[in-house]
């Protein structure tokens, strides 16, 4: 069995700098020394560090685009990937992963660690460990047992562009609220298969063109017309996650109609989430939704906002002048996973 360890940073990969007392990334080999577990099993792990690891705050689209061509060009010569990266935005390129690998057949398993590697009390070597048992792992019929992108953390896994980072203290720093857990790893990894992805019967794809003019806006009581026309005049803006309140509602305000309106009929895509974790945006059910229907806002069910970011902008890089395809396919489940 043969895993690929993409190595991009994070706290499971620093060490302590002795006389500032801040988290740094380690040297390759200085992390192989605090690990020959890797290296001491029948699954073959082969490293590939991206230069230089970086703290997950620092990683852009381009990493992303970086992350998938790793395991694109390396595909044919792996059973599965470990992607080793930071807690702060794993969610982010694990989610934009999951829309850039289309036909996945393999797994592609996300994890980091709350305290550093070296750290004796350190989550680091459980989640590494484990997340490379469940990418070796197969079914009965020799088929990967996780054919698709994950996020192992603290003895559970995920649908990585279900999850959100929920806790910077404890170990158990991710959830997934709106899908169950794909498995459980205890004594036994317990894998609920009638959740996880099946395999794709068709070469895998990889889509490269991500399209940044997006833009993230949360509401709140008070917020003022010139902060939310200064967000939708943005030059060359594209698309809008506009963060809203319970079932996805919205004051009624007639200034909030129209700039939104007017986004819309500019052209710019723009998307309903709830600011809740759990449960879906359902417009139309309260009279205070009516005016983001009538404006053109489409609903993003009880997708994330990290999800529903990085899908918009693969589909707005994909697609940057066939809007009707890019609103058709927000409009498909997220945990289908595009
Ligand atoms: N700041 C770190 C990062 O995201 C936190 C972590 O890895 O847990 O890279």
């Amino acid at each position: 069995m043969k895993i690929l360890l993409i190595l991009t940073g994070g706290t499971i990969t620093m060490v302590r700098n002795a006389t500032t007392g801040a988290l740094h990334p380690a040297d390759l080999e200085t992390f192989k020394a605090f690990v020959p577990e890797l290296f001491a099993s029948d699954i073959q792990v082969t490293m590939l560090p991206f230069s230089p690891l970086v703290d997950s705050s620092d990683v852009q689209p381009s990493d992303w685009q970086r992350m998938a061509r790793a395991v694109y060009d390396n595909y044919a010569d792996y059973d599965g990937f470990v992607v080793l990266h930071g807690t702060d935005t794993m969610s982010y390129s694990a989610s934009a992963l999951s829309f850039m690998l289309e036909n996945l057949g393999k797994p592609v398993v996300f994890t980091g660690s709350q305290l550093p590697v070296g750290v004796l009390r350190s989550d680091a070597k459980e989640n590494l460990l484990t997340a490379i048992e469940i990418a070796a792992a197969k079914r009965e019929n020799g088929e990967a047992m996780v054919p698709e992108v994950s996020v192992f953390f603290e003895g559970t896994l995920f649908r990585a562009n279900r999850t959100t980072k929920k806790n910077a203290e404890h170990f158990e720093a991710f959830d997934s609220y709106n899908y169950p857990s794909l498995a459980k790893a205890g004594v036994h990894i317990t894998y609920r298969t009638n959740l996880i992805a099946t395999p794709k019967n068709a070469p895998l794809r990889l889509h490269e063109q991500l399209c940044q003019n997006v833009a993230l806006l949360k509401l709140f009581p008070g917020i003022t017309e010139p902060v939310v026309e200064a967000i939708l005049t943005t030059p060359n803006l594209r698309g809008v996650v506009l963060e809203t309140y319970g079932a996805g509602n919205a004051p009624s305000s007639d200034w909030l109609y129209q700039q939104l309106h007017r986004a819309v009929e500019r052209g710019v895509v723009v998307v309903n989430k709830t600011q809740c974790s759990t449960g879906s945006v359902e417009m139309g059910k309260y009279e205070v939704s009516l005016n983001l229907l009538k404006a053109g806002v489409l609903s993003g069910f009880d997708i994330t906002t990290e999800a529903l970011l990085t899908k918009m902008m693969l589909l707005l890089g994909e697609f940057p002048n066939d809007i009707d395809k890019v609103k058709q396919l927000l409009q498909k489940h997220p945990s289908l996973g595009k």
